[in-house]
């Protein structure tokens, strides 16, 4: 090991390879505490490629895992420090580097903070579509190796959708440079697939290029109160009839978050009364304000006079879209109001969801009397989030995590929507993936990264 860690200070300044004591806590796992993980032999903050090439020649070499960190606010542990191992942080590699007009096209290095990648993408005239809450922090190279979704996956789809090209560094340091800016590019495999939504056990991204869409030049957004899940499901089907690609958002909260928000958390006061079945935050985008507004009034119309909707309130301002969404994203207070919980984020076919939270709430009530559950998330792209609080204090979290991920498995749903499977999740992935396909999984993983060094023990142990 102090091998290694000499070979480490040689390619790199003292300021780029930190031991010991000048390991700050923020490189020692994920944003959620409980992953908190073991101090790595070093923390490395390359400035290049080159760099990035060098030292994970040098870790290969040495047999020594490498764990690549981006802002470290994925929620499954995947960039948590397991072992002796390495952290490679790329916050030393940001920037965009180039904004292409005529290709609609964004290059940036992987350490670029999502909202960086999102101003530049908008002061050129475009914009970049992929949002979520951790944005100022979370870097686009993080993204592109969790596949991020966020709230406009229902338009625009998640990550891997704007990916056009990659710039990769495999375990052995090769450089894989592959930025294509085209949208059609069938000139054999489509090899950046592989790393996006890999988790870093593939490859470090040091850059992304990325598709630009239109700006939207307006945006209209309303919440709906409907008598429960199948007049979600109408609501969806209706809008997505009557504003068609406009439909931008479309997020479901069940009575349990609505009321937890609307009454536990200050300055968010109910815009509906509670006591509805289900609440829909609506969003649409498009580019001609007037006809939007008018089109988007008269979908609503159509939904409340067909007994879909059982009441609606439409935004008037930017100031009271704001208020709607701050509801939403309420869940980002679930600190002060929902406190000690264990997190789910899980996909279902759509047709099921409803009843799948029924079974859900039966099956933690019948095991915690007391217990208290919370249902929200993209309804529009099969993903919910759920909360749930046995009691007050400690969690009993495997408990908890068997009943939920148990009933996943049982609906054929996904133990992961967006967040990936990172340390978090890695027994639960059988219930979702295959014999075989974990199987295949793994011979990639042994032909990229023969000696196991890339982020080893995430998502799968390797035997
Ligand atoms: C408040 C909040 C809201 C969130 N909302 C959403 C949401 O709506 N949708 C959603 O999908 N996620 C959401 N997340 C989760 C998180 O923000 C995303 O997973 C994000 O993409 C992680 O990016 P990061 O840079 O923080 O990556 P990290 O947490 O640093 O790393 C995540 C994984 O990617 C790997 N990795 C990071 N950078 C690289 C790289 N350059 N090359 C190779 N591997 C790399 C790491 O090894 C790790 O396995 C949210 C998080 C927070 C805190």
């Amino acid at each position: 090991m102090d091998s290694l860690i000499h070979r480490l200070q040689a390619l790199l300044r003292a300021d780029q390879c930190l031991v010991g004591l000048d390991i700050e806590p923020r490189y020692l796992g994920d944003t959620m505490e409980k992953l908190s993980g073991a101090l790595p032999l070093a923390v490395v903050r390359p400035e290049s490629v080159a760099q990035v090439s060098a030292i994970l020649r040098s870790c290969n070499d040495a047999g020594v895992g490498v764990v690549p960190q981006g802002g470290a606010t994925g929620l499954a542990g995947g960039a948590t420090p397991a072992g002796d191992c390495i952290v490679l942080s790329l916050e030393r590699m940001r920037g965009v580097e180039e904004i292409d007009p005529a290709a609609r096209t964004l290059t940036a290095w992987a350490g670029t903070p999502l909202q960086a990648v999102q101003e530049a993408a908008w002061d050129a005239g475009f914009f970049y579509p992929v949002d979520i809450g951790g944005r100022g922090s979370c870097q686009i190279g993080g993204n592109v190796a969790t596949n991020a979704g966020g709230n406009r996956v229902i338009r625009y789809g998640m990550t891997r959708d704007q990916v056009l090209g990659l710039e990769v560094v495999l375990a052995d340091g090769t450089v894989l440079t592959s930025l294509n800016k085209m949208m059609k590019n069938n000139a054999g495999y489509d090899l950046k697939q592989h790393f996006i939504g890999s988790e870093g056990t593939l490859g470090v991204i040091t850059r992304v290029v990325l598709r630009l869409q239109p700006q939207p030049r307006s945006t209209c957004t309303a919440l709906c109160a409907v008598s429960g899940y199948e007049d979600v499901l109408r609501l969806l089907q209706a809008l997505q009839g009557s504003l068609g690609n406009a439909l931008s958002a479309f997020e479901v909260m069940w009575p349990d978050f609505y009321e937890l928000i609307t009454t536990r958390v200050p300055g968010r006061p109910a815009p509906l009364a509670q006591g509805h079945g289900a609440y829909v935050l609506i969003e649409a985008s498009g580019s001609d304000a007037a006809r939007d507004q008018a089109l988007f009034q008269a979908a609503l119309e159509g939904v409340l006079e067909q007994g879909i909707v059982e009441d609606a309130v439409i935004a008037q301002s930017q100031a009271e879209a704001r208020r709607l969404w701050a509801i939403r994203d309420g869940s980002g207070e679930f600190r002060s109001v929902f406190w000690p919980h264990v997190g789910f984020d899980v996909s279902l076919p759509a047709g099921d969801i409803g009843r799948f939270v029924a079974a859900c709430t039966d099956a933690v009530r019948r095991r915690w009397p007391e217990a208290k559950t919370v249902f929200f998330g993209h309804v529009g792209d099969s993903n919910i989030h759920i909360g749930v609080k046995a009691g007050e204090g400690d969690q009993p979290t495997d408990d908890i995590d068997a009943i939920v991920y148990g009933l996943v498995r049982d609906w054929a749903g996904s133990v992961s929507a967006e967040h990936g499977i990172g340390l978090l999740k890695r027994h639960y992935l059988r219930y979702s993936r295959s014999e075989e396909e974990i199987a295949l999984m793994k011979r990639i993983k042994r032909t990229l990264d023969p000696r196991n060094i890339l982020n080893p023990a995430k998502i799968f142990e390797m035997q």
